[in-house]
């Protein structure tokens, strides 16, 4: 039994302008997004030190929660409580809490990684109501207004999208105007899922490197341009 955070208003903390949620535990931050709706966004010192008007505010538009150890720290020294979750593990926990009583659409990766996603998924929690689903490569703006119109119509409760940054930014500030839910960005998550990519060895995500692992073994990562977040995070911040 957890307890029921969701009548409770968790503290907000500003660091340098950017508002995060001080969480005591994952069950607060899910108990809150469920009572709230919107896009649970993860906050690290990293986006913090790099926030500027754009950034801070589609955190603060939306629900930040600490990620990185250094936004814990930064949350502590303010006084307030706050766990570190990571968001590769929240979407799971989201899962979780709701395979019974909740509806799912899941959204992104490649045709084959998605299918085996939502296999995975269906294997693990047999009686998941996955009402839709989707792979990240779309047919264009057809394609896409399609899954919108698709999502507003199933109406679910929890909407992941794993297309990489600032697609899934994007798609989810559009179907939020249409249609409230909790939705999560996952960047490569499914491909971690399916054991496609694999994740970091514990000891460089304990040290707050798992970045840094990645471009080791994908070094084109380096190549994507932070402009095109910020575009993103001025269209997400100008649809609420
Ligand atoms: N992807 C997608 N549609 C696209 C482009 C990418 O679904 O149009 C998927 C891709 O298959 C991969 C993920 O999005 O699973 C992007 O992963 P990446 O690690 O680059 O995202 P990040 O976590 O860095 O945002």
């Amino acid at each position: 039994m957890h307890n029921n955070h969701s009548d409770i208003e968790p503290k907000r903390v500003d660091l340098r302008g950017v508002k995060v949620y001080a969480f005591p535990d994952r069950d607060a931050l899910i108990d809150y997004a469920d009572a709230r709706k919107g896009l649970v966004v993860a906050v690290n010192a990293e986006k913090i030190l790099n926030a500027n008007d754009l950034t801070r505010s589609i955190i603060n538009n939306n629900i930040g929660y600490t990620d990185g150890s250094g936004a814990v720290m930064a949350v502590r020294q303010k006084g307030a409580d706050a766990v570190k979750i990571a968001g590769c593990e929240l979407w799971l926990s989201i899962i979780d809490r709701f395979h019974g009583s909740k509806s799912f659409y899941i959204i992104g990766a490649k045709p084959k990684v998605h299918e085996a996603t939502v296999a995975k998924l269906r294997t693990l929690y047999p009686d998941i109501n996955i009402v839709g689903s989707h792979h990240g490569y779309l047919d264009g703006e057809a394609g896409r207004q399609a899954l919108i119109d698709d999502v507003a119509d199933k109406k679910p409760d929890v909407v992941f999208v794993a297309m990489g940054s600032p697609t899934q930014e994007l798609l989810m500030a559009d179907m939020f105007k249409r249609h409230k839910a909790i939705y999560q960005g996952l960047g490569g998550s499914f491909d971690v899922f399916t054991g496609t990519v694999q994740r970091a060895p514990k000891w460089w995500i304990d040290h707050n490197l798992e970045f840094a692992y990645r471009l080791i073994k994908q070094p084109k990562r380096i190549k994507r341009n932070i402009k095109y977040v910020v575009y993103a995070w001025w269209l997400l911040t100008h649809n609420f």
